[in-house]
């Protein structure tokens, strides 16, 4: 199976249309973006030396409002990831039902080995060259993989030395300090959290010591771990790109973060067994979060998976070969697009408070997201039933959301 996201990312709006019965001209209409931009980002390194990356901003259907999504600096970002992403993130608006439609962005770029000022030019130079596409009205960036609130502060300055005053709504997951919102940064993970807790209710889990499992100790592994322990579930394993961690009798959350954060790794840290990253998917627990990068559960260890529920932390993590066995081997399971919505669900509230110029406390945003996974997961749920077994978790969610889209195509209607 090939595991190019894009690929991938066709797989899955196929199978989602041929439920539907959609037109094949439509179809042919959402499997390519609206427009995709590549661009030149030259900067000066500390050392005095020009190196020149490459960037994309694509921006996939705006049929139900502006583009929205994520910024990801990774090695290994390409123009077929980004478009995959952004058509992702389309479904993802849709299924929980927020005026966006799909954008992503990326610079092939290692930023663990930049400092802050390069980082720095690299963002500001590349922000300069998708501003043609961007603004508050048509194109609306976010974090996403190595990106975090400096990254989107430097956007939004950019952007504003531009225009000539500050645009606050220029880009969302900025710091608080500059009109980000509160609880932003805790929200793919509370979203996660919420969906998982959601999950094992319908399922007749007790959330109590349930045991849970978590791959990816980043921002939205960390949150969800943080908030399902809050919530008396008991975390036996995380991990990171170095490895990971086991202990049945469950991990104290912060300890591990501190560890991290002295370490550089959640590996050593004191009384657990180290495990790897491949052998952590296959332990056995009540709920597994996938939240590290795509394509790590595939037809080799799908059917090992023995987890009762699998919530989707990072985009991709599930290749369409191995839906159909986790679907098997799981009783329910969280596809990204609705797992880890919670994040652009928050954006959607910063960008609200933004164009508003009224903030509101962490108290609302919480509540306001709540509402929205709880009735975003029980839609979801209503098209799984159904359409029954013959639709997989993912297929019945991407059903929700293409429908969502597919109304708002033709109220608009084909322009000539
Ligand atoms: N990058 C995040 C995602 O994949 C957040 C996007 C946003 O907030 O616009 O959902």
């Amino acid at each position: 199976m090939n595991e190019d996201p894009l690929q991938i990312a066709h797989l899955q709006l196929e199978e989602a249309a041929e439920m539907m019965d959609l037109d094949d001209g439509l179809l042919d209409y959402l499997k390519t973006p609206d427009r995709v931009m590549q661009v030149k980002v030259p900067i000066r390194m500390d050392d005095g030396s020009i190196k020149v990356f490459t960037g994309y901003r694509s921006q996939h259907c705006g049929v139900r409002g502006p583009y929205k999504g994520g910024i990801r600096y990774h090695p290994d970002v390409t123009m077929e990831e980004v478009i995959a992403l952004s058509m992702w993130m389309t479904w993802k608006c849709a299924v929980v039902d927020i005026p966006y439609g799909g954008g992503k962005g990326g610079v092939a770029c290692n930023p663990k080995e930049m400092s802050s000022g390069e980082l720095e030019r690299l963002t500001r130079r590349y922000t300069s060259a998708i501003l043609p596409l961007i603004s508050p009205d048509r194109d609306i960036p976010a974090p996403d993989v190595y990106t975090n609130p400096q990254i989107m502060a430097w956007i939004m300055d950019t952007y504003s030395i531009f225009q000539g005053y500050s645009v606050p709504g220029i880009v969302t997951g900025k710091p608080v300090e500059l009109g980000g919102s509160k609880g932003r940064i805790s929200s793919t993970g509370r979203g996660v959290a919420i969906t998982a807790r959601e999950a094992a209710k319908k399922i007749g889990v007790r959330l109590n010591n349930a045991r849970v499992v978590i791959q990816g100790f980043g921002n939205v592994g960390y949150y969800a771990a943080k908030i399902l322990s809050e919530w008396g579930a008991k975390i036996i394993a995380v991990s990171d790109s170095r490895g990971g961690i086991y202990r049945a009798e469950g991990l104290t959350v912060d300890k591990v973060l501190e560890h991290k954060v002295k370490t550089g790794s959640v590996v050593g840290f004191n009384g657990t067994k180290e495990i790897s990253n491949e052998e952590l998917l296959e332990l056995e627990c009540e709920v597994l979060i996938p939240a590290a990068l795509e394509n790590v559960i595939t037809k080799k260890n799908a059917d090992n998976i023995n987890a009762r529920i699998v919530a989707e932390g990072a985009n991709g993590p599930t290749t369409p070969d191995a839906d159909r066995i986790l679907d098997d081997k799981c009783e329910l399971v969280l596809p990204d697009i609705l797992a880890n919505s919670g994040g652009v669900v928050v954006s959607y509230f910063e960008w609200v408070q933004d164009l508003n110029r009224y903030f509101w406390d962490e108290e609302r945003v919480n509540q306001e997201l709540e509402r929205i996974m709880v009735k975003s997961f029980n839609e979801v749920l209503e098209v799984k039933r159904e359409l029954g077994k013959e639709a997989t978790w993912r297929a019945a969610t991407m059903t929700l959301a293409l429908k969502r889209v597919v109304e708002a195509f033709e109220l608009r209607g084909l322009w000539p």
